[in-house]
């Protein structure tokens, strides 16, 4: 259709969805909910309709979505200067360093973009560590992920997914990683050669469906990359910053990563601004011209994710996370179906498994005003932003058992 005969204020739901599948790859498959303005935690689509988001952008929108601190700071800043490259200094990239480092605890940081390019940042520090710092042959460095892992979607990351759907179709791939089961301090030992630079994991992983390690599992690897000389790379894109209660996952379990990987809700969903944070003895492997992005460490996503990270602090989000977080799985867990397998999760960050498919009860659940989406096929996901308040929850929680408990039994069941 020619964009003369289209009159934005008339089109409707199936009107862009339309538009959507004619013109855009179809590398999605969105719920057909067409949101055009939010705020906090609630979104409203262009037929009026208002819904309570329990997705959060993947955790990106943990501050809420259009946080009025961070859009002041992104207006602010974007009326001065945006984007400098590095091949000058700016003003925001300093003190957004100095603020993370305060945050938490980090001696430094090295930013990206995408949660991928920090996460391709890890892989390649840890492997210049390797051969630099740990005297591993040329070309030989080898790194151990989790079956079931989901660290981004470049090709080198999929080299290493277990999601054959990730896979297929992309090869050739990037040699150099090892798989073991998630959760399995035994394997982790074994798979360990002198080879080995870095351990790469999610404290508890996402995508594969809120899972969570055996209690001790990040304690006891941690103590088996020390002793191996490997780098313990936490990827907390996700589970950081609040998500599960703690600022990071890892702190569930008293250890501290040599690599913590941190994006999404870095800046608050306004921008794209990922990092990679460890020590001197760490970062000091690259030199000038080794690494780098033309956007990494832009003014413009700097001054925003210092804006992020305040609310984060200030609204004692991390905090809310925790105790609305055991409320709400409290409320789930006294949900009656024959449907649930489990509920599982921390913080705010909530599993729902099914005995069977979950995008009809998420369709069910749009309906109703909740907006969740499958994970694994089987998982609801419930992750709202951590603004989300107790009477808000309730109001979920409401929907969300009528859905579950009312629902006739799927027709596709096993
Ligand atoms: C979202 C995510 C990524 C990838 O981040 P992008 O910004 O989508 O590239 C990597 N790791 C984890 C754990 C994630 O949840």
């Amino acid at each position: 259709m020619p964009t003369d005969l289209i009159h934005e204020e008339r089109l409707h739901t199936h009107d862009f969805v339309e538009l959507e599948n004619e013109f855009g790859a179809h590398n999605y498959s969105p719920l057909d909910v067409v949101i055009d303005h939010a705020e906090g935690c609630w979104v409203h689509d262009v037929d009026g309709k208002r819904y309570l988001d329990c997705l959060a952008a993947y955790s990106a929108v943990n501050q809420g979505h259009c946080h009025p601190k961070i859009l002041k700071a992104l207006v602010e800043q974007a009326g001065k200067v945006t984007l400098t490259s590095r091949a000058f200094r700016n003003d925001q990239l300093p003190l957004f360093y100095k603020e993370l480092h305060e945050l938490t605890g980090y001696d430094m940081a090295l930013p990206m973009n995408t949660g991928a390019e920090a996460v391709e940042t890890a892989v390649k520090t840890a492997r210049k560590w390797g051969y630099e710092v740990k005297g591993i042959p040329h070309d030989q460095a080898e790194i151990i992920v989790c079956d079931n892992n989901f660290h981004g979607r470049t090709v080198t990351i999929v080299s290493f997914s277990t999601e054959r759907q990730y896979r297929e179709g992309f090869g050739p791939f990037t040699p150099g990683f090892r798989t073991i089961p998630f959760g399995d301090a035994r394997a982790l030992e074994d798979a360990i050669t002198p080879n080995t630079c870095g351990f790469l994991v999610e404290p508890i992983q996402g995508e594969a469906g809120i899972i969570v390690p055996p209690a001790g599992f990040l304690k006891q690897a941690a103590e088996i990359c020390r002793q191996n000389r490997v780098l313990l790379m936490a990827d907390e894109i996700q589970s950081g910053l609040g998500r599960t209660g703690k600022l990071f996952a890892y702190m569930h379990e008293g250890i501290k990563p040599d690599v913590l990987i941190v994006g999404k809700a870095l800046a608050g969903g306004f921008y794209p601004v990922s990092a990679i944070l460890s020590s001197w003895e760490v970062l000091r492997v690259y030199k000038p011209g080794d690494h780098g992005s033309t956007f990494g460490g832009n003014p413009l996503g700097c001054a925003v994710a210092r804006a992020a990270m305040r609310v984060l602090v200030e609204e004692k989000l991390v905090e809310r996370s925790a105790e609305l977080g055991a409320y709400f799985i409290s409320l789930l867990k006294t949900l009656h179906s024959a449907e649930i397998k489990e509920v599982r999760g921390k913080g705010l960050w909530i599993g729902i498994e099914l005995g069977g498919p979950a995008r009809p009860y998420c369709e069910a659940l749009k309906q109703e005003g909740v907006l969740c989406k499958e994970t694994h096929d089987h998982v609801i996901r419930v992750a709202p932003p951590l603004v989300i308040q107790r009477k808000e929850i309730d109001w979920a929680f409401e929907r969300i058992r009528r859905v579950l408990e009312k629902a006739p039994k799927h027709p596709h069941k096993h």
